[in-house]
Protein backbone atom coordinates (compact mmCIF):
# COMPACT_ATOMS: atom_id res chain seq x y z
CA UNK A 1 0.00 0.00 0.00
CA UNK A 2 1.13 3.08 -0.35
CA UNK A 3 3.30 4.95 2.24
CA UNK A 4 3.50 1.52 4.04
CA UNK A 5 6.61 -0.72 4.83
CA UNK A 6 7.71 -3.34 6.39
CA UNK A 7 10.64 -2.18 9.33
CA UNK A 8 13.45 -3.87 10.18
CA UNK A 9 14.73 -3.44 14.47
CA UNK A 10 17.04 -0.52 13.06
CA UNK A 11 14.70 1.50 11.02
CA UNK A 12 11.92 1.10 13.19
CA UNK A 13 13.77 3.28 15.97
CA UNK A 14 13.76 6.05 14.16
CA UNK A 15 10.22 5.56 12.66
CA UNK A 16 9.09 5.85 15.85
CA UNK A 17 11.22 9.00 16.78
CA UNK A 18 9.19 10.64 13.93
CA UNK A 19 5.88 9.11 15.19
CA UNK A 20 6.44 10.72 18.60
CA UNK A 21 7.19 14.19 17.58
CA UNK A 22 4.51 14.24 15.15
CA UNK A 23 2.48 13.65 18.77
CA UNK A 24 0.87 9.93 18.45
CA UNK A 25 0.47 8.83 21.67
CA UNK A 26 1.27 5.00 20.66
CA UNK A 27 2.24 2.36 17.81
CA UNK A 28 1.68 -1.11 17.64
CA UNK A 29 4.00 -4.26 16.16
CA UNK A 30 3.14 -6.69 14.11
CA UNK A 31 5.98 -9.41 13.32
CA UNK A 32 7.31 -10.72 10.24
CA UNK A 33 9.22 -13.26 10.99
CA UNK A 34 12.17 -15.24 9.29
CA UNK A 35 10.97 -18.48 9.46
CA UNK A 36 7.25 -20.12 9.71
CA UNK A 37 6.36 -23.27 10.89
CA UNK A 38 3.13 -24.96 11.97
CA UNK A 39 2.98 -24.06 15.67
CA UNK A 40 4.54 -20.40 14.68
CA UNK A 41 7.14 -20.58 17.66
CA UNK A 42 9.26 -17.92 16.65
CA UNK A 43 6.54 -16.19 17.79
CA UNK A 44 7.98 -17.19 21.37
CA UNK A 45 11.68 -16.28 20.74
CA UNK A 46 13.58 -13.55 23.60
CA UNK A 47 15.55 -12.77 20.14
CA UNK A 48 12.21 -12.30 17.72
CA UNK A 49 11.93 -9.87 15.57
CA UNK A 50 8.90 -7.99 17.81
CA UNK A 51 10.94 -8.96 21.22
CA UNK A 52 14.00 -6.84 19.69
CA UNK A 53 12.12 -4.25 18.09
CA UNK A 54 10.40 -3.53 21.42
CA UNK A 55 13.91 -3.39 22.82
CA UNK A 56 15.78 -0.88 20.64
CA UNK A 57 12.41 1.60 21.19
CA UNK A 58 13.10 1.04 25.33
CA UNK A 59 16.93 1.86 24.57
CA UNK A 60 15.90 5.09 22.92
CA UNK A 61 13.97 6.37 25.15
CA UNK A 62 10.80 7.03 23.42
CA UNK A 63 7.94 8.02 25.60
CA UNK A 64 5.36 6.19 22.96
CA UNK A 65 3.43 3.68 24.27
CA UNK A 66 4.24 0.25 23.01
CA UNK A 67 1.41 -2.20 22.12
CA UNK A 68 2.01 -5.57 20.48
CA UNK A 69 0.07 -7.88 18.15
CA UNK A 70 -0.43 -10.96 19.67
CA UNK A 71 -1.30 -13.85 17.53
CA UNK A 72 -0.07 -16.72 15.72
CA UNK A 73 -1.23 -16.07 12.08
CA UNK A 74 2.20 -14.07 11.14
CA UNK A 75 4.36 -17.23 12.41
CA UNK A 76 2.05 -20.30 11.14
CA UNK A 77 3.39 -21.59 7.84
CA UNK A 78 -0.18 -22.49 7.22
CA UNK A 79 -1.55 -18.79 8.13
CA UNK A 80 -4.29 -19.51 10.75
CA UNK A 81 -4.41 -17.64 13.75
CA UNK A 82 -3.69 -20.55 16.02
CA UNK A 83 -1.96 -24.51 15.94
CA UNK A 84 -4.25 -26.93 13.48
CA UNK A 85 -5.36 -30.57 14.96
CA UNK A 86 -7.60 -32.89 12.85
CA UNK A 87 -8.24 -30.21 9.90
CA UNK A 88 -9.13 -27.32 12.24
CA UNK A 89 -7.79 -24.60 14.44
CA UNK A 90 -7.19 -26.05 18.10
CA UNK A 91 -8.43 -23.70 20.53
CA UNK A 92 -6.66 -24.93 23.70
CA UNK A 93 -3.43 -25.62 22.50
CA UNK A 94 -3.23 -22.22 20.80
CA UNK A 95 -4.22 -20.38 23.61
CA UNK A 96 -1.20 -21.78 25.59
CA UNK A 97 1.14 -20.49 22.98
CA UNK A 98 -0.57 -16.96 23.21
CA UNK A 99 0.23 -16.75 26.69
CA UNK A 100 3.82 -17.49 26.17
CA UNK A 101 4.25 -15.09 23.17
CA UNK A 102 2.32 -12.11 25.61
CA UNK A 103 4.65 -12.68 28.53
CA UNK A 104 7.73 -12.93 25.87
CA UNK A 105 6.39 -9.24 24.83
CA UNK A 106 6.26 -7.88 28.60
CA UNK A 107 9.61 -9.45 29.51
CA UNK A 108 10.81 -7.46 26.30
CA UNK A 109 9.17 -4.31 27.57
CA UNK A 110 5.84 -3.85 25.80
CA UNK A 111 3.21 -1.77 28.14
CA UNK A 112 0.40 -3.19 26.45
CA UNK A 113 -0.86 -6.76 24.64
CA UNK A 114 -3.04 -6.83 22.15
CA UNK A 115 -4.17 -10.23 21.38
CA UNK A 116 -6.24 -10.58 17.99
CA UNK A 117 -6.65 -14.36 17.48
CA UNK A 118 -9.84 -14.30 18.42
CA UNK A 119 -9.64 -17.82 20.52
CA UNK A 120 -11.63 -18.93 23.52
CA UNK A 121 -10.43 -17.58 27.23
CA UNK A 122 -7.31 -16.19 25.76
CA UNK A 123 -7.37 -13.13 27.81
CA UNK A 124 -7.71 -14.86 30.76
CA UNK A 125 -4.40 -17.04 30.06
CA UNK A 126 -2.66 -13.99 29.09
CA UNK A 127 -3.71 -12.41 32.43
CA UNK A 128 -2.69 -15.24 34.54
CA UNK A 129 0.56 -15.66 32.58
CA UNK A 130 1.26 -12.15 33.14
CA UNK A 131 0.40 -11.93 36.83
CA UNK A 132 2.54 -15.03 37.09
CA UNK A 133 5.41 -13.56 36.43
CA UNK A 134 4.82 -10.05 38.15
CA UNK A 135 3.58 -8.23 35.35
CA UNK A 136 0.01 -6.86 36.69
CA UNK A 137 0.90 -3.90 35.28
CA UNK A 138 1.01 -4.77 31.48
CA UNK A 139 -2.49 -4.00 30.15
CA UNK A 140 -4.63 -6.05 27.90
CA UNK A 141 -6.22 -4.61 24.91
CA UNK A 142 -8.37 -7.51 23.83
CA UNK A 143 -9.33 -7.61 19.99
CA UNK A 144 -13.49 -8.41 21.24
CA UNK A 145 -15.35 -7.80 18.35
CA UNK A 146 -13.24 -9.00 15.48
CA UNK A 147 -15.40 -9.35 12.27
CA UNK A 148 -14.55 -11.73 9.36
CA UNK A 149 -13.96 -8.92 6.79
CA UNK A 150 -12.95 -8.40 3.34
CA UNK A 151 -11.32 -5.59 4.27
CA UNK A 152 -7.86 -7.25 6.02
CA UNK A 153 -6.94 -8.21 2.28
CA UNK A 154 -3.60 -5.78 1.92
CA UNK A 155 -2.25 -6.51 5.54
CA UNK A 156 -2.78 -10.20 4.72
CA UNK A 157 -0.39 -9.70 1.58
CA UNK A 158 2.02 -7.26 3.17
CA UNK A 159 2.42 -9.68 6.82
CA UNK A 160 2.34 -13.07 4.15
CA UNK A 161 -0.44 -14.28 6.44
CA UNK A 162 -3.13 -15.18 4.20
CA UNK A 163 -4.19 -18.67 5.57
CA UNK A 164 -3.70 -21.68 3.39
CA UNK A 165 -6.69 -23.20 3.51
CA UNK A 166 -9.97 -22.83 4.94
CA UNK A 167 -10.59 -19.21 6.15
CA UNK A 168 -11.43 -17.75 9.57
CA UNK A 169 -14.89 -18.09 9.84
CA UNK A 170 -14.80 -20.50 12.31
CA UNK A 171 -13.09 -17.87 14.69
CA UNK A 172 -14.04 -14.55 13.88
CA UNK A 173 -17.55 -12.73 13.88
CA UNK A 174 -20.05 -12.54 11.20
CA UNK A 175 -20.82 -9.31 9.78
CA UNK A 176 -24.78 -9.53 9.86
CA UNK A 177 -24.35 -10.07 13.64
CA UNK A 178 -23.88 -7.00 16.12
CA UNK A 179 -25.21 -8.46 19.56
CA UNK A 180 -22.80 -10.97 19.66
CA UNK A 181 -20.34 -8.24 19.63
CA UNK A 182 -21.27 -7.24 22.95
CA UNK A 183 -21.32 -11.21 23.92
CA UNK A 184 -17.80 -11.12 23.13
CA UNK A 185 -16.73 -7.38 25.11
CA UNK A 186 -18.36 -8.70 28.08
CA UNK A 187 -16.70 -12.07 28.26
CA UNK A 188 -12.97 -10.82 27.51
CA UNK A 189 -13.78 -7.64 30.00
CA UNK A 190 -14.50 -10.87 32.54
CA UNK A 191 -11.58 -12.28 31.85
CA UNK A 192 -9.40 -9.52 32.61
CA UNK A 193 -8.76 -7.33 29.37
CA UNK A 194 -8.70 -3.59 30.06
CA UNK A 195 -9.66 -2.34 27.01
CA UNK A 196 -12.07 -3.59 24.09
CA UNK A 197 -11.26 -3.31 20.10
CA UNK A 198 -13.57 -3.13 17.42
CA UNK A 199 -12.17 -4.09 14.06
CA UNK A 200 -12.76 -3.18 11.04
CA UNK A 201 -13.70 0.25 12.02
CA UNK A 202 -15.87 1.82 9.27
CA UNK A 203 -18.64 -0.89 8.27
CA UNK A 204 -19.27 -1.36 12.25
CA UNK A 205 -19.52 2.23 13.47
CA UNK A 206 -22.81 1.38 15.18
CA UNK A 207 -21.08 -1.53 16.77
CA UNK A 208 -18.44 0.93 18.08
CA UNK A 209 -21.74 2.55 19.70
CA UNK A 210 -23.01 -0.15 21.10
CA UNK A 211 -19.96 -0.88 22.94
CA UNK A 212 -19.12 2.43 24.28
CA UNK A 213 -22.95 2.62 25.48
CA UNK A 214 -22.62 -0.44 27.12
CA UNK A 215 -19.16 -0.63 28.85
CA UNK A 216 -17.15 2.03 30.84
CA UNK A 217 -13.71 0.92 29.64
CA UNK A 218 -11.87 2.60 26.85
CA UNK A 219 -13.12 1.33 23.57
CA UNK A 220 -10.19 0.98 20.36
CA UNK A 221 -11.23 1.37 16.58
CA UNK A 222 -9.01 -0.61 13.98
CA UNK A 223 -9.04 1.35 10.44
CA UNK A 224 -7.44 -1.43 8.81
CA UNK A 225 -5.76 -1.83 5.80
CA UNK A 226 -8.35 -2.10 3.19
CA UNK A 227 -10.48 1.27 4.27
CA UNK A 228 -7.26 2.61 4.16
CA UNK A 229 -6.82 1.22 0.67
CA UNK A 230 -9.94 2.55 -0.64
CA UNK A 231 -9.38 6.29 0.49
CA UNK A 232 -5.53 5.96 -1.32
CA UNK A 233 -6.99 4.44 -4.23
CA UNK A 234 -9.45 7.07 -5.21
CA UNK A 235 -7.54 9.89 -4.17
CA UNK A 236 -4.59 8.90 -6.56
CA UNK A 237 -7.28 9.20 -9.28
CA UNK A 238 -8.25 12.46 -7.83
CA UNK A 239 -12.14 11.58 -6.71
CA UNK A 240 -11.95 12.75 -3.41
CA UNK A 241 -9.87 14.96 -1.74
CA UNK A 242 -7.97 12.60 0.82
CA UNK A 243 -7.42 14.75 3.72
CA UNK A 244 -10.90 15.80 3.69
CA UNK A 245 -12.06 12.30 3.51
CA UNK A 246 -9.64 10.84 6.26
CA UNK A 247 -10.23 13.44 8.59
CA UNK A 248 -14.25 13.33 8.23
CA UNK A 249 -13.52 9.20 8.22
CA UNK A 250 -11.38 9.72 11.93
CA UNK A 251 -13.92 12.28 13.03
CA UNK A 252 -16.50 9.55 12.58
CA UNK A 253 -14.98 6.83 13.79
CA UNK A 254 -14.59 9.48 17.30
CA UNK A 255 -17.89 10.44 17.30
CA UNK A 256 -19.29 6.55 17.26
CA UNK A 257 -17.21 6.18 20.41
CA UNK A 258 -13.86 5.25 19.86
CA UNK A 259 -11.28 6.52 22.29
CA UNK A 260 -8.09 5.04 20.80
CA UNK A 261 -7.58 4.65 16.65
CA UNK A 262 -4.95 2.58 15.10
CA UNK A 263 -5.05 4.01 11.66
CA UNK A 264 -2.80 3.68 8.43
CA UNK A 265 -3.53 7.05 8.21
CA UNK A 266 -1.90 8.15 11.48
CA UNK A 267 1.41 10.12 10.46
CA UNK A 268 -0.67 12.34 7.94
CA UNK A 269 -3.42 13.15 10.38
CA UNK A 270 -1.43 14.01 12.71
CA UNK A 271 0.44 16.10 10.07
CA UNK A 272 -3.14 18.02 8.72
CA UNK A 273 -4.03 18.27 12.37
CA UNK A 274 -0.49 20.23 13.42
CA UNK A 275 -0.97 22.30 10.30
CA UNK A 276 -4.40 23.01 10.98
ZN1 LIG B 1 -4.17 -13.79 13.55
Amino acid sequence: MPGIHQQSVDQIVEECREVEGLGIPGIILFGLPETKDPRGTSSLSAHGVVQRAIEAIRKAKLKLLVITDVCLCEYTDHGHCGVIENGDVANDPTVAILAQQALSHARAGADIVAPSDMMDGRVAAIREMLDEHKFENIAILSYAAKYCSGFYGPFREAAQSTPQFGDRRGYQMDPANAREALKEVRLDLEEGADMVMVKPALPYLDVIYRVREAFDVPVAAYNVSGEYALVKAAAEKGWVDEKRVVLEILTGIQRAGADIMLTYHAKDAARWLKAC
